[in-house]
């Protein structure tokens, strides 16, 4: 069969590049919303200076009793509000331009004014823990006022359990100036100081192979040779200095190994996960359910090398799309189909979200200095603002959709929760950023009459969950067998070091993938390892998440899903207020069970099935 056929040309022109001024109003944000002008923004700045010398006044302060501690922790929100508008104004202005240095300027002072708040600020955790618990619970009981930060200062009496002496602290953070060293050695050996190859392509050409560069042939290029001789070349840069790499490697590995131990966690990702109060039994839960349900993974892939037709299949062909299909999604068109997507949960919900679309609450297209990518901005007591650089294609609605989970989250956050717990940590952040995708593309598989389409959202859909949770569990359990062989005292070797990784690949992919010896390397180019230890699974949780919500809020009676619902809101609203294993708990979702996990393999082997159909459908025509 030929799938590779071009679809119609029906499609429009994506959008040219315009000067910001001849783009019209409503497609741009307005930022008045947080202040009228710079003198107003000014005013506020001045403000928050006082407020941050008022602040450095209390200290000595606390001891004196609940009045004092209220005040000081009133003082803290106080700040803390400014500084939102503070700073995003001068953020968001400086994103629309990068190229103006006067808005540069104002920036750059407003974070230097936050590391003054951050110094004026310094004596409060000390100065708060010298007091025993009992008596600051005794003062919240007493002090009505109180009540409010419970959750926030026994926290801060947890986190610290592992917090050492004086002598201690000090000598960690002397300590702490080396912590980077292996991280900036990284990515000046495969940035900075990186050669990188020069490949031919087979229709001419000869390229030289950035990581962007890299990036688009695996994902267009649809001569596989192209494809084999990119895989290679990139590979061999890494290769040829992978010794170098095993030993930054190891020294990210010794670091996290000697704080964990200075600290008195029982492991290194104990200590990684003592922040969130995540148990141990999340992650390992997430790797062993994962390893279970791989069986959709292999049948995508078997699928793809079906389709692609290819004799042999390899992780370079895993990205090249099933079929060219490139229709233009103009972003007028997707005002209507946004809202329309969420109506499972609700017509409040939907109409915050109409909101949000007409209210210039949007940056929507690209023009010349403006910051690149997506972002939602949480400008608290104002509304968040959403920069997008949208160009038409599938991947910007997607992202549009992305962004508007996030935006929604911060809206329900903030109108239903004090200051102190209005912001969410990223162990929840992506849960409804992830679901606003999943809702939106069964909306538009809804309503695509092209199979060709079709297939389109189905491989987007499907290339996500591989993405965003399989490839970051992978990459859990690597860091996890990693981190254990410093645990275990045995040596960190370039070939340990890779046997671990191609071990996992095996263990993933199965038959599905005809394997490349350079394969096994891959773990010596992925920043993540060496810049963010332990933090990818995040991802990977926070997906699976929102695969449990979904599949309570589309599955069973009317009432169950009323009852998910409300329970899905509820987890919006909270925000802050709670550590993130409980309040997803409270919304139906515990990571600790094989189901959260399942509810994702579950939902990848439907879209495989979706996906077979429509291939299935295509090639009778
Ligand atoms: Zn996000």
């Amino acid at each position: 069969m030929d799938l590779l056929l071009s679809a119609e040309a029906a499609a429009a022109a994506a959008p040219e590049l315009r000067d910001r001024a001849d783009i019209p109003d409503r497609f741009k944000w307005n930022l008045n919303d947080i202040f009228a002008s710079w003198e107003a923004w000014r005013q506020a700045y001045d403000e928050l200076e006082i407020k941050i010398g008022a602040y450095a006044a209390l200290q000595g302060t606390l001891a004196q009793g609940a009045a004092r501690l209220l005040a000081a922790m009133q003082l803290s929100d106080d700040i803390g509000q400014l500084t939102y508008r503070v700073w995003y104004f001068a953020g968001l202005k400086y994103d629309e331009d990068q190229r103006d240095n006067q808005i540069n300027a104002r920036r750059q002072q407003v974070q230097i004014l936050f590391a003054k708040a951050s110094q004026a600020s310094a004596w409060f955790n000390p100065e708060l823990l010298a007091i025993p618990l009992t008596t600051v619970q005794q003062w919240m009981t007493d002090e009505p006022g109180l009540a409010v930060y419970r959750f926030a200062l026994e926290d801060l009496y947890r986190q610290q359990e592992h917090v050492l002496d004086e002598k201690g602290e000090h000598l960690l953070s002397l300590a702490s100036r080396f912590s980077s060293a292996p991280n900036d050695a990284y990515s000046a050996l495969s940035t900075a100081d990186v050669k990188h190859p020069t490949i031919k392509l087979s229709s001419g050409p000869e390229i030289t192979l950035t990581y962007g560069q890299y990036r688009a042939i695996l994902a267009t290029n649809r001569n596989q040779a192209d494809r084999a001789a990119s895989f290679e070349a990139y590979h061999q840069v890494f290769a040829a200095n992978i010794n170098t790499y095993a030993s930054l490697y190891n020294g990210v590995l010794q670091r996290d190994l000697f704080h964990s131990q200075s600290r008195g966690y029982r492991t290194t990702l104990d200590a990684a996960l003592h922040g969130n109060n995540i148990p141990p039994a999340v992650v390992e839960n997430l790797i062993e359910s994962t390893k279970a349900g791989t069986e959709p993974l292999r049948r995508y892939h078997r699928l793809r090398k079906r389709v692609l037709g290819v004799e042999t299949y390899h992780s370079y062909d895993a990205a090249i799309p099933l079929v060219d299909f490139d229709r233009k999604y103009p972003y007028e068109h997707v005002q209507e189909w946004l809202p329309a997507s969420v109506a499972p949960l609700g017509a409040e919900y939907q109409a915050h979200m109409r909101d949000a679309l007409a209210s210039r609450w949007i940056d929507v297209y690209e023009n010349p200095g403006k910051r690149s990518g997506a972002y939602s901005a949480p400008v608290y007591g104002v509304h968040p603002y959403m920069l997008l650089n949208y160009n038409d294609t599938l991947d910007a609605v997607f992202t549009l959709a992305h962004e508007m989970g996030h935006s929604m989250h911060t809206i329900l956050s903030n109108a239903h929760q004090p200051f102190v717990y209005s912001a969410y940590t990223i162990f929840i952040a992506e849960v409804p950023s992830t679901l606003s995708e999943m809702f939106f593309l069964d909306h538009m598989l809804a309503r695509a009459t092209d199979d060709r389409e079709r297939i389109v959202l189905l491989q987007h859909a499907i290339d996500g969950i591989v993405g965003t949770f399989y490839t970051q569990v992978l990459f859990a359990d690597y860091e996890l067998q990693a981190h254990r062989l410093v645990e275990e005292g045995r040596p960190v070797t370039s070939d340990g070091l890779s046997d671990i990784y191609f071990n996992l690949l095996q263990a993933y992919y199965g038959d599905a993938l005809d394997y490349d010896e350079l394969s096994r390397i891959t773990w010596s180019r992925i920043p993540h390892f060496y810049s963010t230890p332990y933090y990818v699974y995040q991802y990977a949780t926070c997906y699976a998440s929102s695969a449990q919500v979904m599949k309570q809020l589309t599955s069973g009676s009317e009432a169950d899903r009323a009852a998910a619902i409300e329970r899905y809101l509820t987890l919006l609203k909270s925000g802050g207020s709670d550590h993130p294993m409980p309040l997803l708990q409270r919304a139906g979702v515990d990571l600790s069970r094989p189901e959260t996990v399942r509810a994702v393999v579950d939902q990848l082997d439907g879209l495989v099935t979706q996906l077979e159909n429509a291939i299935g459908a295509l090639a009778k025509v």
